[in-house]
């Protein structure tokens, strides 16, 4: 039996996991956790709604933690599984982003991430690694010009074309910021430096990502976007489970591939800024951006002011050395308050 904590239970990943953990008869909910939303469905032993997360990995003691929160708030959660050497299944990508060069190579994480985890299924045991191609669907405003972008509304930004998703997630992926986020953390899953880590736009969703070798082969990861395959490989790794993912018809496919517009759509521009400045500067582009986000989602702050919220609020930040979690819940903290400085006054 694998135990596994839950930490998101109540949202896409954390009930695709559940139903993942349900039909596998060798996993076991041991502990589950949300933000706000009761837990009234959900069977564990252990649940917590709100609180303190390593309060509750500490009482369930798992073999496996599946970290589905979404943004900053999952941090204390990834580097408690960093810290006590237990395997992390991590779809909470802003922790990593936040917190990558505290965790520094130290820990089992297992990558959720759709394009994560086909990266690392590609470089299992491989040598020779020349870059990775981060690939993305380009999100539901692919193609347009900035000024078809002014008055999109939060519905518009909502309405992914491959992929159903939480709130945040689904705006950063409109605005490109959830290729960024992925484009840090895939340097510090692997420890591949930036210049080596290409974006490109697929945008069916078909390839999850590839990675080139120096003998110019290229192995890439396919399959129908279906976020169960990617927690099911994550929570029974290295075992491969069966799922109920279709399997890929081939004849019907054709796979096509554009460079990602990054004039449109300057927060991944900004994220490798942010990527390769290095210290908080990651983890204010994060704080920056969640904020923004909110605004947007409220009806705030529109589309295209997302990315300029976040590029003022990293010109203002000191961006420093993150050495410990004070580091970054300060940085944190300070990239909240210039990005609500910069949100217009209603
Ligand atoms: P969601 O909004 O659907 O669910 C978020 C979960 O986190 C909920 O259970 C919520 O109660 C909990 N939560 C929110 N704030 C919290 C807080 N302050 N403390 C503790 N728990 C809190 O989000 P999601 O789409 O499931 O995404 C979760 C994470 O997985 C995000 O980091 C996202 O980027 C990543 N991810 C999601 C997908 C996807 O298909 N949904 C794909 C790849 C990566
Ligand atoms: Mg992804």
């Amino acid at each position: 039996m694998k135990r596994v904590a839950l930490l998101g239970a109540t949202g896409s990943i954390g009930r695709q996991a559940i139903e993942i953990i349900e039909a596998h008869p060798a996993l076991e909910l041991c502990a589950a956790s949300s933000g706000s939303t009761p837990l009234d469905g959900v069977n564990a032993p252990l649940k917590q709604v709100g609180g303190d997360l390593t309060e509750l990995l500490e009482r369930a003691a798992p073999d496996v933690v599946l970290n589905a929160v979404v943004g900053f708030a999952g941090i204390h959660a990834t580097l408690w599984a960093v810290e006590n050497d237990v395997p992390l299944a991590l779809a909470n990508k802003e922790s990593l982003v936040a917190g990558g060069e505290l965790v520094d190579g130290r820990g089992r994480i297992i990558p959720v991430d759709s394009e994560h985890s086909a990266l690392f299924q590609c470089l299992e045991g491989q040598a020779g690694v020349e870059s990775l191609v981060l690939t993305g669907s380009g999100g539901p405003f692919r193609g347009r010009t900035r000024d078809e972008l002014v008055a999109v509304t939060p519905e518009e930004a909502l309405a992914h074309p491959t992929w159903r998703m939480g709130p945040k997630i689904t705006v950063d992926s409109a605005t490109l910021a959830n290729k960024g986020l992925e484009l840090i953390e895939a340097h510090f899953l692997f420890g591949i430096p930036y210049e080596r880590i290409e974006v490109a736009i697929q945008p069916t969703s078909i390839v999850h990502s590839l990675v080139r070798f120096r003998d110019g082969a290229t192995l890439a990861h396919l399959g129908y976007p279906d976020m169960r395959v990617p927690i099911s490989y994550a929570l029974t790794y290295p075992e491969r489970a069966a799922t109920p993912a279709p399997p890929l018809d081939f004849t019907s496919l054709t796979l096509q591939f554009e460079a990602p517009d990054v004039e449109t759509f300057p927060m991944l521009r900004l994220a490798r800024q942010a990527g390769e400045a290095g210290g908080t500067a990651p983890c204010a582009y994060n704080a920056a951006n969640e904020v923004a986000v909110a605004a947007f989602l409220e009806g705030r702050l529109p589309f295209l002011a997302i990315a300029d919220v976040v590029g003022d609020a990293l010109d203002r930040a000191d961006i420093a050395a993150a050495r410990d979690l004070d580091d970054l819940v300060e940085a944190d903290r300070r990239a909240r308050e210039l990005a609500e400085q910069g949100l217009p006054v209603s």
